[in-house]
């Protein structure tokens, strides 16, 4: 692990590498949330708090997958049309028909595969009279007939601990016929914006005064994510009012959110706020935008001090946030998965640090750069389709170069 708590200033303001920064949140903190049983409509977004194992295997017996004719494949010649006398209909949800040897069976997609037989042909493919069938040569033995367990078997890990429940994942759950999860409680959480220059106050500004955005944009990311959500409000830039609000939070939440207050500037008081009631674990880290990023504790409870500035906030709270989140929790933090487009421009950066440059996507998945850069510029979130990710060691970018990009989606979500 490098530099931590306040060996930052010992290293001369060296950055932490995001993925240092990552590991240390992984390794330091636990989840805190307790569980509780709901229906699976209930636990729908929810973290399952243990594994679930199949009780039963699905699907629970062998099946049609289409509308045709089961037969057992050892009768089928290999080279001309097989002719077999037909015995027995069966349909979908009904008892499979007793079946004697050498004799093709009228079957539906779902019911369950007669004893004996083992393939079945669609009707499209095959001649039936009332009385026989005559199936073409080359079928595979097992085609068209789903076997138990295919999609999982008995006894298997249907879905681990840790997992956010997709409504596919309460499909599968359905499916087996489990009707409750174990989830874990949602994580209480403070959100908090600093500065003096922020109002919600609706109407006329007043001068020198800007309508706080980050708070809506945290608060919605956070309700996502399933989380009990508590709207701290705008903290003056103020040390002393600061650090009491974030102690008063600390006892009842078991994660604060703040934004702006973290940088280097005399009005900055986040970050004192940590070292006056808790342990500050690290505040620079080597992304751009969001390198003034703190990450510490007041009392117990975790306290992620971002940026103020909209973009910068959003970055370090998909960096950052999501993984604290999701650890305290009791998720197993997934980072996006990297998609990759073609750049349409030329970019040079300082290595050392990953860049976040927001992108446009055109219909052939070329990335354009969005022209305004700067870190307050909220259109630049609301109209930009994508974060180019340019990784530590990349100086330079050129028109033509398959770069990491997120979806913007994928940071709501
Ligand atoms: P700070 O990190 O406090 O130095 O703030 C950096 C920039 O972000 C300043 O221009 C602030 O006015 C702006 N800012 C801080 N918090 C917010 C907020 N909640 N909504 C919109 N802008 C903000
Ligand atoms: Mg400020």
């Amino acid at each position: 692990m490098a530099q931590l708590t306040d060996d930052c200033f010992a290293f001369g303001g060296a950055l932490l590498p995001l993925s240092e920064a990552q590991a240390h949140i992984a390794a330091r903190f636990k989840p805190v949330t307790t569980s509780e049983t709901l229906t699976l409509r209930q636990a729908s977004g929810r973290i399952l708090a243990q594994d679930v194992k199949a009780p039963i295997p699905l699907p629970p017996q062998p099946n049609s997958a289409v509308d045709g004719y089961a037969f057992a494949h050892s009768d089928l010649c290999e080279d001309g049309p097989t002719t077999l006398p037909l015995h027995g209909r069966t349909a979908a949800g009904h008892r499979p028909a007793n079946v004697p040897a050498h004799h093709a069976s009228r079957i539906f997609t779902g019911a369950v595969m007669p004893q004996g037989l083992d393939t079945v042909m669609m009707q499209e493919d095959c001649e039936a009279t009332a009385h026989t069938v005559t199936l073409a040569p080359g079928l595979k033995r097992g085609a068209n007939s789903r076997p138990t367990g295919e999609d999982i078997a008995q006894g298997a890990i249907a879905l681990h601990a840790g997992r956010r429940l997709t409504p596919p994942d309460l499909a599968l759950l359905a499916g087996l016929g489990i009707t409750t999860a174990t989830v874990h409680q949602p994580l209480r959480v403070a959100v908090f914006s600093t500065g003096d220059e922020l109002t919600d106050t609706p109407g006329p500004l007043p001068p020198g005064r800007i309508f706080d955005a980050n708070r809506a944009m945290l608060i919605a990311l956070l309700d996502r994510l399933g989380a009990t959500t508590h709207d701290g409000g705008i903290l003056p830039d103020n040390a002393k009012a600061t650090a009491e609000a974030l102690r008063t939070a600390a006892v009842t939440h078991d994660l604060i959110i703040t934004s702006g207050g973290v940088s280097t500037g005399e009005e900055d008081h986040v970050r004192a706020a940590i070292t006056a009631s808790g342990q500050l674990e690290f505040w620079r880290v080597a992304i751009k935008p969001g390198r003034p990023v703190a990450l510490g504790t007041i009392g117990n409870t975790p306290l992620l001090g971002l940026p103020g500035n909209p973009v910068a906030a959003l970055v370090t709270f998909q960096a950052l946030g999501r993984p604290l989140f999701d650890r305290l929790a009791g998720a197993i933090y997934r980072p996006p998965p990297m998609l990759r487009a073609v750049s349409a421009f030329a970019y040079r950066k300082k290595s050392g640090r990953l860049e976040y440059v927001r992108v446009t996507l055109d219909h052939e998945g070329t990335a354009h750069r969005y022209p305004k850069e700067g870190a307050g510029i909220i259109t630049s979130l609301t109209e930009s389709d994508a974060l180019m990710a340019l990784p530590e060691t990349m100086t330079q970018l050129h028109p033509g170069d398959i770069a990491p990009i997120i979806p913007m989606g994928l940071l709501h979500g």
